[in-house]
């Protein structure tokens, strides 16, 4: 294990470029702006507190969801996570997100909506991305790991169920000291959604019908 969380590479591959203060209706939060030094990828992260490395911190990566985020969509669950995560923070006084913008893991926007179509007519999720020609999940979360390492994160309490954003942030150098569940309560289209996530993507939820 990695005890003292520095990370293997020579130099990061993000810069943080502006940050300012956020009040939300969910509390008062600051906000960060990075860029990926090796594509034209932005990030964005939302914390709270002081990030230090010996303090065992909440941390999220969201992955953009302009239809659940946004406009409140119940086919899945990301605007209750997103809220739920935001509380957490709130409540502790201390934690950070990083809100990756890559839009239906990493296909975009629009593909998304042709993936919604395509489950319109009966696909699951996994199906139709991979009736679309797209790997049933493209993103990837190492700079996102890297932005949480260079807020001066080393132990990390990780608010996720997906084993490949635990994966990233180990292999960035931090250290998982808790695995927080983020689960919130699935109205009915989100169902198939969640269980689809379990049963194919092998994602750690404690969903039962
Ligand atoms: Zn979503």
């Amino acid at each position: 294990m990695n005890t003292n969380c520095s990370t293997n590479k020579t130099r990061l591959t993000v810069e943080k470029i502006a940050v300012a203060n956020l009040p939300t209706k969910i509390g008062d939060f600051k906000i960060a702006g990075y860029r990926s030094l090796n594509s034209t990828e932005e990030f964005v992260v939302l914390f709270k507190g002081e990030m230090e490395r010996n303090v065992p911190t909440l941390v999220r990566i969201h992955s953009q969801c302009l239809t659940g985020d946004v406009f409140g969509s119940i086919k899945c669950d990301c605007g209750p996570q997103l809220r739920k995560a935001m509380e957490m923070i709130e409540a502790e006084g201390r934690g950070a997100i990083v809100y990756q913008q890559q839009e239906g893991r990493g296909i975009g926007i629009v593909n998304k909506i042709r993936a919604y179509a395509l489950q319109d007519e009966g696909a699951d999720t996994v199906e139709a991305n991979e009736q679309l020609g797209f790997a049933a999940d493209a993103r990837e979360y190492e700079q996102c790991a890297e932005i949480l390492f260079d807020l001066g994160l080393c132990e990390v309490r990780m608010m996720s169920n997906n084993p490949d954003k635990i994966k990233a942030l180990e292999d960035a150098g931090l250290r998982i000291v808790e695995r927080v569940p983020i689960e919130v309560q699935a109205k009915q289209p989100a169902a198939h959604y969640l269980r689809t996530k379990k049963e194919k993507m092998g994602h750690l939820l404690d969903f039962n019908e």
